[in-house]
């Protein structure tokens, strides 16, 4: 068994005007699909892997052979992170967050503005190419940026939702401007999608 490239939810153009269709096609085609065939043949490499999810061989690196452990952290981690990645935007979207995660946020991190500033604010310091994320710890909820393909699974958190901060991802559209892209996509969030996240995590 090997792991499947997922199918976007939506249409390429869905997220236009903050993401572009152009820039879908590439990201989710070529992009992702490099990942997914990549972890791919590492794991041929290990056939032991195979059993586990891609989510539980990231949560322990330690148990992936060395001479794939590197492969499988940018490559396993670029599978999953855009498999979440693609289901927390939707068309539609955006707007303050609804639910329990809503609340989450407010008593985390003050209001909505508050962590939206700080998540902006992780995603224009991470250094070269990575990801800025909301994730559950045992402290609670938190704000991170990991550098490359790097996912919080293998730190022992729970990502509940994430933008990514790789110029392949914004680009096209916002060139060099990171900063507007970061806050341009706030209007694709997917509450609905995030509130579920946030649910499977807390149990
Ligand atoms: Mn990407």
């Amino acid at each position: 068994m090997a792991f499947e490239l997922p199918a976007l939810p939506y249409a390429y153009e869905a997220l236009e005007p903050y993401v572009d269709a152009q820039t879908m096609h590439l990201h989710h085609d070529k992009h992702h699909q490099a990942y997914t065939d990549n972890f791919n043949a590492a794991l041929d490499k290990a056939p032991e892997l195979k059993s586990k999810s891609a989510e539980d061989i990231l949560r322990d690196l330690a148990s992936v052979p060395d001479a794939i452990r590197g492969a499988v952290r940018n490559n396993g981690g670029g599978y999953v992170n855009h498999a979440m990645f693609w289901t927390i935007m939707a068309p539609n979207a955006g707007g303050p967050p609804t639910g329990a995660i809503a609340d989450a946020i407010s008593n985390t991190f003050g209001n909505f503005t508050q962590f939206q500033e700080k998540f902006n604010d992780a995603g224009v310091k991470q250094f070269g190419s990575g990801w800025a994320w909301l994730a559950l710890g045992p402290g609670g909820l938190q704000i991170l940026s990991t550098p490359n393909q790097d996912s919080p699974l293998s730190q022992g958190l729970h990502p509940i939702m994430a933008n990514d901060v790789w110029e392949h991802a914004y680009y096209l559209k916002y060139q060099n401007r990171r900063a507007e892209y970061l806050k341009a996509w706030w209007n694709v969030v997917n509450w609905n999608e995030i509130n579920k996240r946030y649910a499977a995590v807390k149990k």
